[in-house]
C-alpha cells in the first residue's frame, strides 16, 4: 500500500470512530488470526448489577448489606460499585424508617452517612478486598481469596454459588470475623452486538477468545451466550499478557481488545492492541487502535479496513 492509501484508510477509520495509531498497526491487522477479548466491560456492558443477596447467618439483611457496602466503598471495581449501589437502594427505599422526613430520596441516596467506618482497606487484585470494621476483619471476594485466608466454603454455600455462576452471574463471598456470612450474585449483561461480532469474526476466519479474571463457570456461561468457544478464566491481572503470548507462540498475529487497567500489559503485548474508547486512559495509551464508539463491531471494521488497504499490493 502506498503512503496515500494508508492515509486514506486512517481517515476512513477515524470517520468510523476507529483511531489507528500508525501504519504498522494498520498493516498488521489484516493478518489477525486470534482476537482475545477481555470479558468485563469489553464483551459485557460493564454495568454490573446485584441480582441476589443471601445471608447465611442470623444477621439482619440490612445490616449485612451495610457491612458489605462499607467494605466495598473504597474499591473502584465494577463489582464493588454494584454492591454499594444495591445496598444504597435497600437502605433508602426498603427501610423508610431511615428516612423519616419522607423527603425526596435522590439527595440522601448520594450521601455516605449510612456507611460504617473502615480501616486498613486493601484491594487484592483478581481476588477481592480486605478491611476491618469495628475491629473485625472483613473479606469480600472470590474462592481464591477465601482459600488464601483458610476459610472453608460449606457445601450448601458452594452449591448456591455454583447455581449463580451457571446462570452467568459472579458470586461474591462475604466473610466477617472469620465467618462466611453471605453471598452476593452479580450480573453484567453482554453487549447487544457481541454475538453478531463473534459470528462475523468466525466468518472472516478469525478465532475469538475470551480472557477473564472471573471464574471459569461464569466465564463459560457468558461465552456460551455469545458463541465463543475458547475461554481462559481465573486469569490473574498479570496473566493476561501471558495469555496473549501463548497464542503468539506459533507465529500467529494476535489482537487483544480490552478496557481496563488490568488489560494494558496484554494490549501492549498483542500484535494489535484495541482499546475500548470508554475504557481507562492507561488501556487507551497501551493500544494501537482506539474504538471510540465502544462498539465491538469496530473490531471487524478495523480488520476489514486493513485487509482492503493492503489487498491491493498482494
Ligand atoms: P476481570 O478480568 O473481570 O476484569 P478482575 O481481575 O478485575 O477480573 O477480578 C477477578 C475476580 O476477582 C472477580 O470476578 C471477583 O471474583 C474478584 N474481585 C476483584 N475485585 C473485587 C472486589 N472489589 N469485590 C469483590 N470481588 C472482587
Ligand atoms: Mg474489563
Amino acid at each position: 500500500a502506498t503512503p496515500t492509501a494508508v492515509m486514506v484508510a486512517t481517515g476512513v477509520g477515524a470517520n468510523n470512530g476507529v483511531l489507528i495509531k500508525g501504519g504498522d498497526a494498520l498493516e498488521r491487522a489484516q493478518k489477525i488470526k486470534y482476537v482475545i477479548f477481555d470479558k468485563t466491560g469489553t464483551l459485557t456492558q460493564g454495568r454490573a448489577t446485584v441480582t441476589t443477596a443471601k445471608v447465611f447467618t442470623k444477621m439482619d439483611r440490612g445490616e449485612f448489606l451495610t457491612l458489605v457496602a462499607s467494605a466495598e466503598a473504597s474499591s473502584e471495581h465494577p463489582l464493588a460499585k454494584a454492591v454499594v449501589e444495591y445496598a444504597r437502594h435497600f437502605h433508602f427505599f426498603d427501610d423508610p424508617s431511615l428516612n423519616p422526613d419522607g423527603q425526596s430520596h435522590s439527595k440522601e441516596s448520594t450521601a455516605s452517612g449510612w456507611l460504617l467506618d473502615v480501616s486498613d482497606f486493601s484491594a487484592l487484585p483478581g481476588r477481592g478486598i480486605q478491611c476491618f470494621i469495628s475491629g473485625k476483619q472483613v473479606l469480600v471476594g472470590n474462592r481464591k481469596l477465601l482459600n488464601e485466608s483458610g476459610i472453608t466454603i460449606p457445601d450448601h454455600v458452594e452449591s448456591f454459588v455454583v447455581e449463580l455462576e451457571e446462570s452467568a452471574r459472579t458470586g461474591i463471598l462475604v466473610v466477617y470475623d472469620d465467618n462466611l456470612i453471605g453471598v452476593m450474585g452479580i450480573a453484567d449483561p453482554v453487549k447487544r452486538e457481541a454475538a453478531v461480532v463473534v459470528e462475523g469474526l468466525l466468518k472472516m476466519g478469525v478465532r475469538p477468545v475470551m480472557v477473564t479474571g472471573d471464574n471459569w463457570r461464569t466465564a463459560h456461561a457468558v461465552a456460551r451466550e455469545i458463541g465463543i468457544q475458547d475461554v481462559m478464566a481465573d486469569v490473574m491481572p498479570a496473566g493476561k499478557a501471558d495469555a496473549v503470548r501463548s497464542f503468539q507462540k506459533d507465529g500467529s498475529i494476535v489482537a487483544m481488545v480490552g478496557d481496563g487497567i488490568n488489560d494494558s500489559p496484554a494490549l501492549a503485548a498483542a500484535d494489535v492492541g484495541m482499546a475500548i474508547g470508554a475504557g481507562t486512559d492507561i488501556a487507551i495509551e497501551a493500544a494501537d487502535y482506539v474504538l471510540m464508539r465502544n462498539s465491538l463491531e469496530d473490531v471487524i471494521i478495523a480488520i476489514d479496513l486493513s485487509r482492503k488497504t493492503f489487498a491491493r499490493i498482494r
